[in-house]
Formats: structure tokens, sequence, C-alpha cells
């Protein structure tokens, strides 16, 4: 199919092997450091960070045009596909230098043909984002299958595919009908980005041309990028225009469903109240439970039902029943092989974690085994499934409770794939919904996400569950623990989540739908506001410069992070390069990660930690024995220390990237300064035998109360300190940071907390090092006075918060937060400290 043809005319079903043009790091499409290529506006594709310095034919094409300012070459393949390579981001700017083609226009190449030659060290310096997207411009007519999942690919491996999925013909229809229709739009956000999705897709069911016009504009129905760009509101005019066959069925259908809301809640113009929530007279009644992922929503429950078999026992074919597993297994590892290729962070780990199961040998053999023995595809599955989820229980390490969530995962899934499930409701239809159940499998949850859910409550559920960390990552709001009772609730009662205050309300008044809503709506706006300056500095107005940095835990945060405004990276946690894996990587594909995290991070500052595993952070390829409990067992720097070979690869692969780039390490879990002394030990002896002179700066994260109290012996040996929240907060309130019941308490605003990190900024400002904080409080917007006053001068927060924060700080006295904070600690509770915090500074409450 990649022969290179003169394609003058498309021809439905001809594909096309698209290639990797050089070894780099996939990047999802919409996590390409660039609005219009992010939001799919110049057509299906995905992103690369490039390793090396030539970009090569991604397949025997034609190439269409070389650009004047040689930055990007487009390229005509076999079957019409027109591939855009756009190597680096804003590089127009840079008017050719660091390009140097290798090709020109009307040029027929072969795939791996060198394309263009890129100084990669002087585009890292100049270009804001080396990531190159590959881009079928003409996307339109051609089903993209993007092959590829984010990570790190060779030259050559397949990357996309694009059959042609409309003939030439096709695309000018000469019926000659036509249909329009104008309505008022009554959706209440206007046509934003899930509205959008589904009218361009309803549009693009028709072979004709659709357009919405609004004020004079016109844009093509069967673009969502587009559709948005026509920001539309509520009231607004529109029309919709259609020509081709089946032009007057298009425009009805079109018109049915922007008048149902396309998915969204619909606000007649003529009323003012909302018609999501139909409130009846009675009584309030509200369940309590504990934040697990922050925000509020209102809209009706769904009481979800697990998905139930009909497993028989026993099987009559023995033969028989070993295809239908094979079958199942087979049909599930593809399913999950095609989630991954879209998924990124939690979820992609997550699939990652479930394809390792669906393929696990042991299991397989010993499902084989029960078969053989007489039971069912299904008996046999079960069986081995859950008796390895009760050995992992039976060890009583709670670093397993995420296995065994997998563990019911997988088998749910072959249990579908064998006997079919009788799903009680379309996830489809439950865009909007509050979803009520005693806990979901990780799996059910991204189905229910996908849907566009409003929120979450779970009747039992742990506040880090699989199932928390996963709604927090996809903004979802949740509780969580709120007891058997939310169980009992009819079906479809109208509610109100609101995680601030801990609480599900049942049938709320029109009062508290509307006071949640505007505090919903203001705090769009302030974040609105912030991010319209999330680029610029932030200064308190007495000219104290705050850094706010980003937190990071993949090469996906990257190529975001600038882009949200961050300074730097305060925290990379390496963990990810090593959960989920059977050997860890080796010296040579860190050191590829951490190299790929730093050119995204352009010129700014990239802080690494060294591994944190043990506790409860377990790696498949490390046996780290019986811990009775493990989070004051071998976790962190003390994991590294045991596990020398670990230790070598990691700082070697640290050593050679910060030879040629900003790169700090940093160490966690420290109680002591012995572990920083030997460290650096350790680290000067590895340079030396890699001839390299000069350590990069080394740090540690001050997490324990230990380091907290003697901080000026830490700060002694330290280049600077990082105060890990989370951790410090668990040891020293003694409590689980993963306990629900204890969730609703660990506030890191405790009072002792408060004065562990005062004593630490004090420490680090006589030994003249920097004082950050990168735990969960420095996203806390309550917190930031209180940090600021207690001397600390860098922030590392979790990406969405890093424009609020800087939004935040820009609005404080620092003087006036040093006087404030002094005595704070003094306080009672954490209560009493963010009660006092908000009635000093009112403007922290439109961030709740
Ligand atoms: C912390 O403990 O505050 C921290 C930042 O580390 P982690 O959450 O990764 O344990
Ligand atoms: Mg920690």
């Amino acid at each position: 199919m990649n022969k290179p043809v003169k394609a003058d005319r498309l021809e439905a079903g001809l594909r096309v092997d698209i290639q990797a043009p050089c070894r780099g790091f996939v990047v999802a499409l919409d996590a390409i450091p660039d609005a219009a290529f992010a939001g799919g506006a110049l057509g299906p594709g995905i992103g690369i960070e490039p390793l090396e310095s030539g970009l090569y034919a991604p397949c025997d094409a034609e190439v269409i045009a070389v650009s004047r300012t040689r930055h990007a070459v487009t390229l005509k393949a076999g079957n019409g596909a027109e591939i855009l390579i756009h190597a680096g981001i804003d590089t127009v700017k840079l008017d050719g230098k660091g390009f140097a083609p290798q090709v020109s226009a009307g040029q027929s190449v072969k795939a791996g043909d060198l394309l263009l030659q890129l100084d990669l060290g002087a585009l890292a310096e100049a270009a804001p984002s080396l990531c190159t997207p590959v881009i079928i411009t003409n996307g339109d007519a051609f089903a993209v299958d993007v092959l590829a999942a984010p990570g790190l690919v060779d030259r050559g491996a397949q990357i996309l595919q694009a059959t042609a999925t409309t003939a030439v013909a096709e695309l000018a229809d000469p019926s000659g009908e036509s249909a329009r229709e104008t309505l008022i739009l009554e959706l209440a956000d206007g046509i934003h980005a899930r509205p959008a999705a589904r009218i361009a897709k309803c549009a693009k069911g028709f072979s004709g041309r659709i357009e919405l016009v609004r004020d004079g504009v016109t844009v093509n129905a069967k673009s969502a990028a587009t559709l948005m760009g026509l920001g539309t509101a509520h009231g607004d005019r529109i029309e919709i225009i259609a020509t081709g066959s089946g032009a007057a069925e298009a425009v009805a259908e079109l018109a049915a469903l922007i008048r149902a809301g396309a998915g969204d809640a619909v606000t007649p113009v003529a009323a003012d109240t909302p018609v999501l929530v139909e409130v009846p007279a009675s009584a309030p009644a509200e369940l309590s439970g504990v934040a697990a992922s922050p925000g509020v929503a209102v809209g009706p429950i769904h009481l979800h039902t697990a998905a139930q078999f009909d497993v028989p026992a026993t099987a009559v074919d023995m033969a028989a029943e070993q295809a239908r597993l094979d079958a199942a297994l087979k049909q599930v590892q593809s399913a999950i092989a095609d989630e991954a290729r879209q998924a990124r962070g939690e979820r992609a780990a997550l699939l990652e974690a479930h394809a390792e199961l669906a393929d696990d040998p042991a299991l397989i053999d010993a499902a084989r085994d029960r078969i053989a023995q007489g039971a069912s595809a299904g008996a046999a599955w079960q069986t081995v499934t859950r008796e390895q989820a009760a050995q992992l229980e039976a060890t009583g390490d709670k670093r397993m409770a995420e296995r065994v969530a997998d563990l019911a995962d997988i088998e749910a899934r072959i249990l579908g794939a064998l006997y079919g499930t009788a799903e009680a409701a379309d996830p489809a239809d439950l865009s909007g919904a509050i979803i009520i159940a005693a806990d979901l499998l990780p799996s059910e949850f991204m189905r229910y996400a996908q849907a566009g859910i409003a929120g979450l409550a779970l009747a039992e559920g742990g506040a880090t569950s699989h199932v928390a960390i996963l709604a927090a990552a996809e903004n979802v709001p949740a509780l969580i623990g709120l007891g058997p009772r939310a169980l009992t609730l009819p079906q479809s009662t109208p509610a109100l989540l609101d995680t601030a205050a801990c609480k599900l309300v049942l049938d709320p008044s029109d009062a508290a739908v509307t006071a949640i809503r505007d505090r919903k709506r203001q705090r769009k706006e302030a974040e609105a506001l912030a991010a319209l300056a999330s680029g610029d500095p932030a200064r308190t107005s007495d000219d104290r410069r705050i850094h706010v940095y980003a937190n990071l835990a993949s090469i996906d945060d990257a190529t975001s992070a600038l882009r949200n405004g961050a300074e730097g990276c305060g925290l990379l946690r390496t963990e990810f390069l090593f959960t989920h894996r059977r050997t860890p990587p080796g010296e040579t594909e860190q050191a590829e990660v951490y190299m790929a995290i730093s050119q995204c991070l352009k010129n700014q500052p990239l802080t690494v930690r060294t591994l944190d595993i043990g506790g409860d952070k377990p790696v498949p390829f490390l046996d780290l024995g019986d811990e009775p409990n493990p989070a004051l067992g071998l976790r962190g720097i003390r994991t590294l220390f045991a596990h020398p070979e670990l230790m070598r690869d990691q700082v070697r692969a640290l050593l050679g990237v910060a030879a040629r780039r900003d790169i700090q390490i940093m160490l966690p879990m420290v109680s002591s300064p012995s572990e920083l002394v030997d460290f650096r030990r350790i680290a000067r002896e590895l340079a030396d035998e890699m001839e390299i002179d000069k350590l990069p700066p080394i740090g540690t994260m001050i997490e324990t109360p230990a380091s907290a109290v003697i901080a000026d012996q830490i700060c002694a040996v330290a280049d600077f300190v990082s105060i890990g929240t989370n951790d410090l907060t668990q040891y020293t309130l003694a409590m689980d940071r993963g306990h629900a019941a204890l969730a609703g308490r660990m506030d890191a605003l405790h009072p002792a907390v408060l004065a562990l990190i005062g004593q630490v900024g004090a420490a680090a400002r006589r030994a003249g090092i920097p004082a950050s904080v990168c735990g969960g409080l420095a996203s806390d917007p309550v917190a930031v006075p209180a940090l600021i006053g207690l001397g600390i001068g860098k922030l590392s927060v979790v990406q969405s918060m890093i424009a609020p924060i800087k939004a935040i700080v820009r609005e404080l006295d620092a003087e006036h937060c040093t006087r404030f904070a002094a005595d704070l600690h003094a306080l009672d509770s954490a209560e009493m400290i963010r009660a006092r915090l908000v009635a000093e500074w009112p403007q922290l409450d439109r961030w709740r």
C-alpha cells in the first residue's frame, strides 16, 4: 500500500502505514504543547519528541511542500493522505535556523529517506518545544489509527495508519439538495468541547456539506474544533445549512440534537430556572463522606450495579473450553491494546497492568489445568484469579490492594468476553449523572468517566484507592465512604455533590443549587483570569518573587508543564519508569527519558527525585520482603541504599544528563544528614568513573519529622530542601495517608505540621539554601499565604494549579504573610488555621 503513486483522487479503503520519522518519545495528540495541534485543528496524528537529529520519511511518498522557513515538510502518500511533519513548536519564528532540508517539492521518497536535518542543540535553546507533530492534514477523508502509545519508539516503528474512507467523487455531492434551519441556542454553556464533538459526529453521518453559521461566520459542522472556535453562547441565533443528498434529514437531525442539548444541559432561553435538576418540595437529606477528588457536581444519581455473569461450573468439551478461554484472552488483550493507544497518565498505567495480567503465563497455565480437570473456561479463570487475589490479601500487605483490584478487573473483563455483560445502562446515557456504587473497578470508572459523568459517590473505597486516584486524574469530583445508605437511594434522585463540604445533598433546594452553581462559575472565572497570566512570573504586591514549578510524573506531563506556566519542575517522581515493570529500566533508557523531559522544559530547571519505591509504592521486579508496616519500612532512599545496582544505574543516568542540562537531584525519605553525605560520596565516585567534574546540586526532601526537627543539620549538607507535606503530615500526625476513615482529618495545615515547615524555612534561611514545598499543601490555595509567611520561596504544584497559585501570590503582601504566619501554629487545629486564613484573605474563598 505504500507505493509512491501520484494520488490525484482518493480511493476509499486504501491504507498507508506511517512510521516514526525518528527515534523519540511519542506524545499523544492532545498533549502536544500547542493548542492548535493538540486540539486537532490541523488534523489527527501524534507528536514525537526527537532523540536524534534527522527526520526521515515515514512512508513511500511524494514531497508536496517544504516550508519556506524549512521547519516543516508535507508528503503525499500513495493513498492520498497528506502528512505534515512539523519539526518543533513555533519553529516558523526561527526563520530556517537549525534546519537543513534534504528533499525538495516534487521529489519521490522511500520510507526511511532523510527529509530534514536538525540542529537539536540549537533548537532546544531557541524553540519552545522540540515536540514534532506528525499530522494527517486531510484527515477528514481518512480513518486514522494511532498505533503507538506514549513512550519511547525507534525510528521506523509504526505509529499511525491512515485508511481512506471517502472517495473523491463522494466529496462533491451532485444531488443539488439543500436545506437550512435557524434556531436559538439553549445549550447552557454554548457549543463547547463535548457538544461540539457530538454535533460533529452527527454531521459526519451525512455525505454532503453541513455548516453552522453565527453572526455571518460559517464553519464546517463536521469539525469539532471549528465548531468550538465559533464561540457560541447561550441564547445565540445559529443557522444550520446542509447541501447534498439527505440535506433535509441532516438539518432536522442536527437541529433536534442541538435542541436536546447535544449531551449537555439545556436552559430554556425564556426561563431563568435551570432544568437539569427539578427539585421536589421534600425536606433535604444528605450523606457525609470523605473527599477523594475535589469539586462540585449537580445531577441525577445513577446507582451502579456490578456486572453479573452466569458462569457454568463445569464443561463437557474440554478442547472447546480451552479454545474459548484462548479466544477470550485474545479478545481482551486486543481490546486493552486498543484502549492503551489512546490512553495517558494514570489510565495508561492501569491498562499496562491489565495487559500484563491478561498475558500472565502463570495465571493462564493454572486456568488451563483447571479446564483439563473439567472446569468451564469462566469457572477456571474465576478460580485462578480469585486464588491469586486471596493469596495477596492473606499477606496482609496493603501495598497489594492495587494488584487485587487489577485482578478483579481482569476477571470481570474475561468473564464479559466469555459470557457477555448485561449492562443495566448504556454509559453513554449517563453524561451529567452522579454515579453511586459500593466500590468500582478501575475500568468501570474509566468507562463512566468517558461518558462524561458529573461526579462519583462511593459507599466504600479509600481516599488513595485506585478509583480515587483515577477520579482526581480525570477531574471527576468524588466522595468516598458514604456508608451503605448510599446504596438504597432511589434511582435518578436529583443530588448535589460538594467535596469541600464532604456532602452528598439529596433533593437540594433551588437556593442550594444556585449557590453551588454560582461558586462553580466564580471559580471558573477566576481560573480563566489566572490562565491569562499563567506565563507571567508571580510577585507579591511588595515585590517578593515566588517561583511556581510543576510536579511531574511522566513525559506526557512534561510536554504540558511550560504551556501551563511552570517555571521548571520541582519534583519529578521517577517511579513512573519503574512501576508495572518486570525488569527495571537501565542507565541508557533512564538517561533518554530524563533528557527528553529536560528538553520539554527547555532551559528551565528540573529537579529529579531518586526512586521512591517501597512503602505504599511496590514494584514487581523487586521483592521487598515481608514488611509488617511498610510505611515505616524500607522506602525512599533506604531502598536505593539496599539495592546498589538500582542506585548506580539511576545516578549514572542522572549525572550523564546533568553534565549537559540544568538538573538537580533530590533524595526522598531522608531522616539523617549521613544519608545525604553517603549519597554524595557515591555520586562523586560514579562521576569520577564517568570523568565528570562537577556534581549537580543534591538536596533532600523533608518528609520525616526527624529531618524537619534537625533541619539545621540537614541544611548544612544539602544544596536545597523541599518539603513533602504528604508524608510529613502522615508521619507527624501518625495517620496513614491511605486510611479512608482518617482522610477527613489528614490536613497538612495542622499546627504541628506548620510548626515543622516554619522550622525548615528558618533553617534553610540560616544555611543560605533554597527551601520549597512540593507536597500537596503547595497546591492548596488557602495555604499559600501561610507558606510564603514561613519563608517558602518556591512552590511545586500539580499542573492544574500553576496559574491559580500564581494569581493568588499576586494578591498577597509578603510582609503581611510573615507577620500573620508567625503565630498560626499556636492555634488548636487545622480547621481554626483555615478559618483564620480565609478571614484574613477573603479572596481565597473563591478557590474553594
Ligand atoms: C510528599 O510526601 O509530600 C511527596 C511530595 O512525595 P510523595 O507524595 O510522592 O510521597
Ligand atoms: Mg513522599
